[in-house]
């Protein structure tokens, strides 16, 4: 059994479609979603309908929230609430129905999954540090939990009193210890390296690999710039920023 962990699609079908066939080739078996299935890329119902085709668990993301609410975008950045609103007129009432029926976190097995972090998870914070990750493993019941959210892929892990984070590529669990591992993002990563990013995790092996694809940016700009969306959001595709 090997799980594919995926997370901030961001209505990104290339990147999506990509990522898709290496879990193919990766032998995973089983996958599990960390939200933001939806905004600031391009084919919102085109994702949407491929991860619920999917039946996969799912948690929510803070642009699944929105996209499937109808309250106004205060203290936005302008960039995100245009996408917003772009894709609260692309998405069906049945669209928003789902999204806005996922759960903040899930047990799969023997592991959690969070969109954003367990402390306090419809808050949205951002776990970038090892104090932001501090707080949320004592919410942590089981040895692993996946988050996203940032979209830059990192690896919390709490020995004793101990917290460490720092970048992966491939790594085994040991005993004793806590892991906090964001997969980083398929549809829009951040951490200056534009390939898409998504997690395989083998429970009974406990190893955790980040795998980085590259896919058609310029695809997925062009289809962002004909929509009319901000020319930000496809620009920084190229940059992974
Ligand atoms: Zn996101």
């Amino acid at each position: 059994m090997k799980f594919a962990v995926i997370a901030d699609i961001h209505a990104n079908l290339e990147a999506l479609q990509v990522v898709l066939e290496d879990t193919k080739q990766q032998g995973c078996t089983h996958y599990v979603c960390l939200g933001d299935v939806v905004g600031y890329n391009a084919n919102p119902r085109e994702c949407l309908e491929i991860i619920r085709a999917m039946a996969l668990p799912c948690v929510k993301g803070n642009h699944d929230e929105y996209c499937s609410m109808e309250d106004k975008l205060d203290g936005f950045n302008p960039h995100a609430a245009e996408a917003v609103n772009w894709t609260r007129a692309q998405l069906t009432a049945d669209d928003k129905q789902w999204l806005r029926d996922l759960k903040y976190v899930r047990m799969v097995q023997t592991f959690t999954i969070v969109h954003a972090t367990l402390d306090g998870p419809p808050r949205w914070g951002y776990v970038f540090d090892k104090l932001a990750a501090a707080a949320s493993f004592p919410y942590q019941n089981t040895q692993v939990c996946f988050f996203g959210h940032t979209h830059v892929p990192v690896a919390f892990v709490r020995d004793g009193t101990v917290i460490r984070g720092g970048t992966y590529s491939k790594f085994r669990m040991e005993a004793g210890k806590k892991y906090f591992v964001n997969v980083g993002a398929v549809g829009q990563p951040r951490d200056s390296n534009p390939k898409a990013a998504y997690v395989v995790f083998d429970p009974r092996e406990g190893t955790i690999e980040l795998r980085r694809l590259e896919y058609d940016i310029a695809a997925a700009q062009k289809k962002i710039l004909a929509a009319g969306l901000p020319p930000r959001l496809a620009e920084r595709l190229a940059y992974g920023r």
